[in-house]
C-alpha cells in the first residue's frame, strides 16, 4: 500500500470519496452485524424519517499521522458517547459506544492511504452519522435506521497563517431553552443557513448566538464553541444549550494542567466582552480560529490581541493541543487511540 497521490497541502474542506466507508443497519430492534462498503451511495425510500422530519445525527473527528509516524484519532469515545446523547435525545436506537469506535479503526484502517502525512497540516476526517430511513407519514420515530461512517482528506485549515476572524452578534436564535443545541443534529445546522449566509454576505465570517431566552449571554458560534482568555484565565460560557465541544473540554484540560492557567466556565455577558484581552472559536476542524472583533449591532468591539495574529496566550493553548495531538508532546491517558 501507499499514499495516495494528493496534494496535501493544497486540499480544501471538501468531500473526497474514499475507498471505504462502515454501514450498520438496525431492524427490528437491532443492529446487524455491520460491514465496510465501497458504495458511496444511498438508496431509501421517498418517505424515510430522515428526509420528512430531519431525524438524523452526526459527529466529526480526525485521523492524522503523528510526528512519529503513527497513525490515531483523537478522543473518538467522545465522539461515541455524544452521539449516543445526540440519539438519544431524537428518539433514535443508541449505536453502541465501543462499535463506534471499532468503525472509526476499520474506516481508517480501510483508507490508510488516505491518512495524510506528519506535516502537511491536512488530515483524514470522519463523519460518522445516523438516521431514520424507514417510512414515516405520521410524526413518530422511524423503526428502522443506518449508521454510516465515511472518511474524507482534508487540507490544513489555515494556509498561511491563521487570520483572525469578524464575528457579529446574530439577531436570529441558534438553541431554543429546552430544545436541542446540546446535541449534534443536521436539524441545527439546517436553521443556521439563513443566518450565516446573510453573515457573509454583509462581510462576517460568523454569526454570534446569544442565549435565545433573554439575548443577554454568550453561547456560541454555528459550529464552533467560543473561548475568551483574560490575563491568566480561560473563561467558557456555562450554557445546556451550547454543544459539549471535544475541542473546547480539551482546551481547558490543557490550560489547566498543562499551562497553570485558571479555567472557568460561567454566564458571560455580551455587554463584558470589552474586558477580554483574547477570543477563539473552537471545533476539531480548525482547533482554535482566533476573533479578532465582534459586532454588536453596529458596537465594535475590538479584542486586543488585534486583526493579525492570534493573541498569546491562545497561540499557546493552541500549540500545546496540536503538539498533544500530532505527539510531541505528550498526551494525557486515552486521549490518543492508535488504530
Ligand atoms: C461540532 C460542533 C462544535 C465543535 O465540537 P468539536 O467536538 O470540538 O468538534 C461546536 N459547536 C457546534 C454547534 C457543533 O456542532
Amino acid at each position: 500500500m501507499s499514499k495516495k497521490d494528493i496534494d496535501w497541502g493544497n486540499l480544501g474542506f471538501g468531500y473526497i470519496k474514499t475507498d471505504k466507508r462502515y454501514v450498520a443497519n438496525f431492524k427490528d430492534g437491532a443492529w446487524d452485524e455491520g460491514t465496510l462498503t465501497d458504495d458511496n451511495m444511498i438508496t431509501i425510500t421517498e418517505c424515510a424519517g430522515v428526509l420528512q422530519y430531519a431525524q438524523t445525527v452526526f459527529e466529526g473527528l480526525k485521523a492524522y499521522t503523528t510526528v512519529d509516524g503513527r497513525t490515531v484519532a483523537f478522543r473518538p469515545d467522545l465522539n461515541a458517547k455524544r452521539m449516543a446523547d445526540s440519539a438519544a435525545r431524537l428518539e433514535m436506537p443508541v449505536f453502541p459506544e465501543e462499535r463506534f469506535i471499532d468503525a472509526v479503526k476499520k474506516v481508517v484502517a480501510a483508507n490508510v492511504d488516505y491518512v495524510p502525512p506528519y506535516g502537511s497540516g491536512a488530515t483524514l476526517y470522519l463523519r460518522p452519522f445516523m438516521f431514520g430511513s424507514s417510512a414515516v407519514i405520521g410524526v413518530k420515530p422511524a423503526q428502522e435506521y443506518q449508521f454510516r461512517l465515511f472518511a474524507t482528506p482534508v487540507g490544513p485549515y489555515f494556509k498561511g497563517g491563521a487570520k483572525p476572524l469578524t464575528i457579529r452578534v446574530s439577531d436570529f436564535d441558534r438553541a431554543a431553552p429546552h430544545g436541542t443545541g446540546h446535541i449534534k443534529a443536521g436539524l441545527n445546522y439546517a436553521m443556521s443557513l439563513h443566518a450565516i449566509v446573510t453573515a457573509h454576505a454583509e462581510g462576517y465570517d460568523e454569526n454570534l448566538y446569544p442565549d435565545s431566552a433573554t439575548r443577554t449571554y454568550v453561547e456560541e458560534t454555528g459550529g464552533a464553541n467560543i473561548i475568551f482568555i483574560k490575563g491568566n484565565k480561560l473563561m467558557t460560557p456555562k450554557s445546556h444549550t451550547i454543544l459539549p465541544s471535544i475541542t473546547r473540554r480539551s482546551l481547558e484540560y490543557v490550560a489547566e494542567h498543562y499551562l497553570g492557567m485558571e479555567v472557568e466556565e460561567a454566564d458571560i455577558p455580551i455587554a463584558e466582552i470589552g474586558q477580554f484581552d483574547e477570543c477563539g472559536l473552537c471545533g476539531t476542524a480548525a482547533v482554535i480560529s482566533p476573533v479578532g472583533k465582534i459586532v454588536d449591532h453596529g458596537k465594535e468591539i475590538c479584542l486586543p490581541s488585534g486583526m493579525t495574529a492570534m493573541g498569546p496566550k491562545t497561540q499557546k493553548l493552541y500549540d500545546t493541543l496540536t503538539g498533544i495531538q500530532m505527539g510531541t508532546i505528550e498526551a494525557p491517558e486515552g486521549w490518543i487511540v492508535e488504530i
